[in-house]
């Protein structure tokens, strides 16, 4: 984030110097119905709201709470507009299904989020949607572009392996066609990364992950340019697309704080990977702020930071059985999905899209100290050959 961002990001949606004494945080706005007065101010309203405004119309089309979220989001994202959704995955779902439809051809790269894989083969495909995946580069997706390609669709940097592509150079293959070209930022949400601003069309954020911060909600968000805006703007209003007034207050409480949780993630990260790297069972370990990694002259280039997602490769000859144990030796890291929370967890995977070396161990590195977390990987390290 830059620096006028995290003054904006503080101050946006509240206004404080004027004379009503006030609580700091936007108040909580529940509704359905909203009560007009007169026919004429109805109608004027609506109007409004058709063209894209946010206005105060009718629940499903947000209250002030989503409203002051979405200019958050479209702020730090440098986008024109925001949508919210009641998931991450809703909000993945909201971009393929409303940019899609039949006879359509869309490119995704293989090491996207598992559940947008599984939405493709499983959802779209069968819905006459032509799906296929491509191998993490632009110089690949130059190869398999179709007159019917309607969309480009990555995570970047990818899921679980954080391969980084070039994502200039993606919209550049682009330029004179139609075809959309989206990313998931859930990686870099909160400033780290600004697709839009490299030549997307459409970020979409898990806002359950670092935005709200605290794994005790779930949101996703989906901001856009002018070129996507109409379409998508018009079918989240047509599907009756919103996140709710609770979680939108949440979700923004999250947000005022994100730049100061991110920057002690990644130290924290920083800490535990030079104290364990050298450990002999860890081949390698993915994480594209180390200026080891494959990814590193691109993350310098077009990033401004990274967070506490790292991911440990193990030696080949360890097998599925100790990566296990491993996981069930540790005392400190939850088992379980997500992260972006406070806490440290650990996640592990069969298979990994566009993966092909050894068994890997996601790691999201919290804010507990990390002498304590080093020493935890260190004994579970240890009990998982015992
Ligand atoms: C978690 C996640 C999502 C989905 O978010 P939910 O709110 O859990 O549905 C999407 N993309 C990425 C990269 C994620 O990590």
């Amino acid at each position: 984030m830059t620096d006028s961002n995290k003054t904006r990001v503080v101050q946006i949606g509240r206004s404080y110097k004027d004379e009503t004494p006030k609580v700091v945080n936007p108040v909580i706005m529940r509704g359905s119905t909203v009560l007009y007065g007169t026919v004429e101010k109805m109608n004027f309203i609506c109007d409004r709201g058709e063209a894209g405004e946010n206005v105060l119309r009718y629940g499903s089309f947000g209250t002030q709470n989503a409203f002051t979220l979405q200019d958050v989001m479209s702020e730090i994202e440098g986008g024109e507009s925001t949508m919210l959704f009641p998931t991450g995955l809703a909000a993945i779902a909201h971009v393929l299904i409303s940019t899609l439809k039949v006879g359509d051809h869309v490119l995704m790269s293989e090491d996207v989020y598992h559940p947008a894989r599984i939405l493709a083969t499983k959802f779209l495909a069968q819905r006459g949607i032509e799906c296929e995946f491509y191998a993490c580069s632009h110089k690949d997706i130059a190869k398999r572009l179709k007159p019917n390609t309607q969309m480009v669709y990555l995570d970047n940097p990818g899921s679980i392996t954080y391969r980084i592509q070039d994502l200039p150079a993606i919209a550049s293959l682009l330029r004179k066609r139609k075809t959309l070209l989206a990313v998931d930022n859930t990686w870099g949400a909160a400033g780290l990364y600004c697709p839009l601003k490299l030549g997307a069309d459409i970020s979409i954020v898990a806002i359950t992950k670092y935005i709200a911060g605290h794994s005790d909600l779930m949101m996703g968000s989906v901001t856009v340019n002018t070129k996507a805006r109409y379409n998508l703007e018009r079918d989240a209003r047509i599907l009756g697309q919103i996140a709710s007034p609770d979680d939108c207050y949440m979700a923004l409480r999250g947000l005022r704080t994100v730049e100061a949780r991110l920057t002690m993630h990644r130290q924290h990260a920083h800490q535990v990977i030079t104290a364990i790297q050298d450990e002999p069972d860890i081949d390698q370990i993915l994480y594209p702020g180390l200026t080891t990694d494959t990814g590193y002259v691109l993350f310098k280039r077009d990033f401004n930071g990274s967070n506490g997602l790292i991911t440990l490769v193990f030696k080949p000859e360890l097998t599925e059985i100790h990566i296990k144990k491993f996981a069930n030796a540790l005392r400190i890291f939850g088992l379980g999905a997500s992260w972006g929370g406070y806490e440290s967890l650990i996640m592990i995977y069969d298979k990994v899209g566009g993966w092909n070396g050894g068994h890997v161990a996601r790691l999201h590195i919290g804010l507990e100290a990390p002498e304590d977390l080093i020493a935890d990987i260190k004994q579970a390290l240890k009990s998982m050959k015992s």
